[in-house]
């Protein structure tokens, strides 16, 4: 009440434009504008129109938006093409492409964030009211219940690995380890690059079967044969033998008590010497930011975000001692603990 016209003003206009750049952004990835322009850069509104089966009037408002967004750069007549961010991230078959990510976030962020007056008020996941169904696990119940919704899935993983794998995987020096093991690995996004950065380093990833079966969609071109894969649920099933256990972007999505499951069979089956890697968004100790962490912990999943301090004590009640902890300049920090 006591803030000045000003920032009424800005906060009000930082609402506003944090909504619709978020609406332009998704629209116009999913009517493909980005690719359009990409194989035909220098169309008009109208030709742009015509490609992506919409009317003129909002096409031209759909380009317009996008062009003082950034995304799209505007030249005289009026003609369109991508702004180099949108040549790097926002056309499909980008090598770094997020096109993935963001339909998963439309799709399924976005109806779940619709509803987060009644996440706040009952402190639970809002999917069965965004999707008409009940989801006790999100991957087995919600992600990987229809095809094209656990292929958006992976595409979302895919994305977001690429653009993050590198930073985990060279924040430490890991040439003392020979094998790895990457639990919830996915599509093997994050494993390969942890064998580009680790020549003497094999990966097995280790995922759910609905999983593995479609990995064959994601493998790269220049495949190295050091990354295998294994189907199990890594709360019930043997792990892998491994020097080293991977556990990137797996943690947060699961409660305590999942936590210790999970960290006590890693602990079983590894022998002294072994190390544990974990990466995810670690919340600055006074849980002031990162943003990124606290806004995601909105979505009320069944699990939580932690501080650095917060996983070390979990890995230290499992006989994981020596925790290095990095902040990389990437969305994911890491830390790497050695088995007593
Ligand atoms: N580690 C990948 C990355 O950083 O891109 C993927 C992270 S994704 C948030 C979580 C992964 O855990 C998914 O690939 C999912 O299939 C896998 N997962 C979930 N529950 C699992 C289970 N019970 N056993 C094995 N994998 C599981």
């Amino acid at each position: 009440p006591s803030a000045s016209p000003v920032h009424k003003v800005s906060f009000e206009f930082c609402c506003f434009r944090l909504t619709f750049t978020q609406l332009a952004l998704f629209t116009a990835s999913k009517m493909r504008v980005f690719d359009v322009l990409h194989s035909r850069p220098g169309l008009d509104a109208t030709q742009v129109a015509h490609e992506i089966k919409a009317s003129v009037k909002g096409t031209e408002c759909l380009l317009e938006a996008c062009v003082s967004l950034g995304l799209l750069e505007k030249y005289q007549k009026p003609m369109y093409e991508n702004s180099d961010l949108a040549r790097r991230f926002l056309r499909s078959d980008a090598p770094l492409s997020l096109q993935g990510y963001i339909q998963h976030c439309n799709e399924l962020v976005w109806p779940l964030f619709s509803h987060l007056e009644s996440a706040v008020r009952e402190g639970t996941n809002q999917y069965e009211k965004a999707f008409g169904r009940k989801s006790d696990d999100l991957f087995q119940d919600a992600y990987y219940s229809r095809h094209e919704v656990k292929l958006r899935f992976m595409k979302a993983m895919h994305s977001m690995a690429k653009i993050t794998g590198k930073a985990v995987a060279t924040a430490f020096d890991l040439s003392s380890f020979k094998t790895a093991c990457d639990l919830g690995g996915c599509t093997g996004a994050m494993a390969y690059e942890f064998t580009k950065a680790h020549p003497g380093l094999s990966v097995t990833v280790f995922d759910l079967p609905g999983v593995v079966d479609m990995c064959g969609h994601f493998r790269p071109r220049d495949a190295d044969n050091r990354v295998s894969f294994v189907t199990g649920d890594f709360f019930k099933d043997e792990l892998p033998k491994a020097d080293l256990y991977i556990l990137a972007r797996i943690l947060h999505d699961w409660p305590d008590e999942k936590v210790h499951t999970l960290l006590s069979k890693i602990s079983d089956a590894c022998t002294p010497g072994c190390g544990l890697l974990v990466s995810e968004i670690f919340l600055d100790e006074d849980r002031r930011g990162p943003c990124r962490g606290l806004l995601q912990a909105l979505s009320m999943s069944q699990g939580k975000q932690r501080s650095a301090t917060e996983y070390s004590l979990l890995l230290k009640s499992h006989g994981f001692t020596a925790v290095h902890v990095r902040h990389t300049d990437n969305l994911l920090d890491t830390l790497l603990c050695i088995k007593e």
